[in-house]
């Protein structure tokens, strides 16, 4: 390997998350959420390592739910945004792809295929996040209607939460009491949970669990969490010094010259940039370990470069391991630092950056 940007992403990590979810909720089943690439993580890797132990995978579209096929995957799959077009159904049928449903006119939809078609759907209600889902007055007729179709063989009741990150919220009881509200007296399995409703909010969890974010090893919160702080980082995002330098007071480092030096200081130059899918925004005085050393960002960042402080790490030299987040240091913070949130530095990873599994 020439250049050193690469994310080593740890699976035993991502299976321990995974139990921990399990283990706040040991009577409930799991969909385990790998859409997006598995958050960066590389979704068949992380789907191979996880089947046998999963119940099921979430993703959001067919293409995502192929991409697992084709690498092996075997367990079922739902499509969280469900099927876009009709001419996507036979493949659901065919595939054991398990599809939301959030609208009424997908019903009709569906009420064309084969009778033996054996689908299992997820009536997703929009109890409050208003994006996706039937409306909660409309929510029984719609699951009666899907009971009744030949064509169904189990409905699974679903919602999602737009406030469950904040703990001191109470939009997510609102919502736990919608929903509950409008499928009094239906008989089926009810999945609610995302990550921080798994970990935060024991009154919010259903019957079927879909941890996404948590099981990468980050926290949804803000704040510090007891169940968020036994999660175990998965991705530990590296690079190296590719060059060190020595500049005056007075001198100014990277693009605009947002950073002067105050004394005589040592910059670092290392191999990553917003190319490799690390966040523009991030500020001056972002953390970064060098050597295992706490330093910070300074400059702008560059396509393929970011410069770091290295004043006060004087044995770091050209070859030098930094660690943007990972192991030692927390994606939470880091994120904070860029105006952004866990969700998105995992996400927005770009393919330069190499993937080893360790
Ligand atoms: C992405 C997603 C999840 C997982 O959310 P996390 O906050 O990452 O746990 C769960 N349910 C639905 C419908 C989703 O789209």
């Amino acid at each position: 390997m020439s250049r050193k940007a690469r994310a080593v992403i740890n699976l035993e990590a991502i299976r321990d998350n995974y139990r921990l979810a399990r283990s706040l909720a040991p009577e409930n089943r799991a969909v385990a959420i790998v859409k997006a690439d598995a958050y960066g993580h590389g979704a068949v890797r992380v789907a191979e390592y996880l089947e046998p132990e999963v119940d099921a995978f979430g993703v959001a579209c067919i293409e995502e739910a192929i991409i697992l096929r084709d690498g092996g995957i075997q367990k079922p799959v739902l499509l969280l945004e469900g099927f876009f077009d009709p001419s996507e159904l036979p493949q659901l049928v065919e595939q054991n792809f398990w599809t939301a449903i959030h609208s009424e006119f997908q019903i009709d939809q569906l009420a064309q295929l084969p009778d033996d078609s054996e689908l299992t759907v997820w009536l997703k209600m929009d109890s409050g996040m208003h994006r996706l889902g039937v409306l909660p007055e409309n929510y029984a007729a719609a699951y009666q209607r899907l009971q009744a179709l030949p064509q169904v063989k189990e409905v699974v009741m679903m919602s999602h939460f737009s406030s469950a990150d904040d703990l001191s919220d109470q939009t997510t009881l609102r919502q736990v009491e919608v929903f509950a509200r409008a499928t009094e007296g239906l008989d089926g399995e009810v999945s609610i949970a995302n990550s921080p409703a798994t970990l935060g909010w024991p009154q919010a969890r259903g019957n079927i669990l879909r941890p996404g974010l948590m099981m990468y090893g980050a926290s949804p919160f803000t704040e510090s969490q007891e169940n968020a702080a036994r999660l175990k980082p998965a991705m530990s995002l590296l690079s190296e010094v590719i060059a060190v330098r020595e500049i005056e007071a007075g001198e100014s480092v990277g693009y605009s010259a947002t950073w002067t030096a105050e004394k005589t200081s040592r910059i670092g130059t290392v191999a990553m940039g917003y190319g490799d899918g690390y966040p523009r925004h991030a500020k001056n005085g972002t953390p970064v370990l060098v050597n295992g050393v706490r330093t910070s960002i300074i400059g702008r960042v560059s396509m393929d470069m970011i410069t770091v402080d290295l004043t006060d790490v004087p044995n770091a030299e050209v070859g030098a391991e930094v660690e943007f987040f990972g192991d030692n240091l927390s994606i939470n913070e880091v994120a904070g630092w860029c105006d952004t949130i866990p969700y998105t530095m995992m996400t927005c990873l770009t393919p330069r950056i190499l993937r080893v599994y360790g």
